[in-house]
């Protein structure tokens, strides 16, 4: 699997299950990026249905509510989560404000969808 993962919704008799798939990790760095795709799969469950038709709004609702989480709860992280879906590879050390700037434009939403996302994530 060379790109990032997918959600994969699995019916099973009347059970909706879910399941997500990422590329298998083989290093270390490899690993905290799975885990990274994985999140991001798994918070479209929570913040797809605060978007009403739009794709692109789904995909940076996920992303917004996982950058304000890691900024939160995993700031050790919070760097190479921005890097990683902001695709820069390697060790270069970077600002973390100009890091946080690049991905909030890379991955824009509108105010309000940002107060509800922020509001729901509060919540976690
Ligand atoms: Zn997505």
């Amino acid at each position: 699997m060379k790109n990032n993962g997918r959600g994969v919704p699995v019916n099973q008799d009347q059970r909706i299950l879910f399941n997500v798939v990422a590329p298998l990790p083989e290093t270390r760095d490899q690993t905290a990026h799975a885990l990274f795709v994985i999140l991001h799969e798994t918070t479209h469950r929570l913040t797809d249905n605060l978007v009403e038709n739009s794709e692109a709004d789904r995909e940076n609702a996920a992303f917004y509510a996982d950058q304000l989480y890691f900024k939160t709860h995993y700031p050790q992280y919070y760097s190479d989560y921005l890097k990683f879906f902001l695709n820069l590879a390697g060790n270069r050390q970077f600002n973390i404000s100009s890091l946080e700037d690049q991905f909030l434009k890379s991955y824009p939403l509108s105010p309000s969808l940002k107060t509800s996302v922020a509001e729901l994530v509060k919540k976690l």
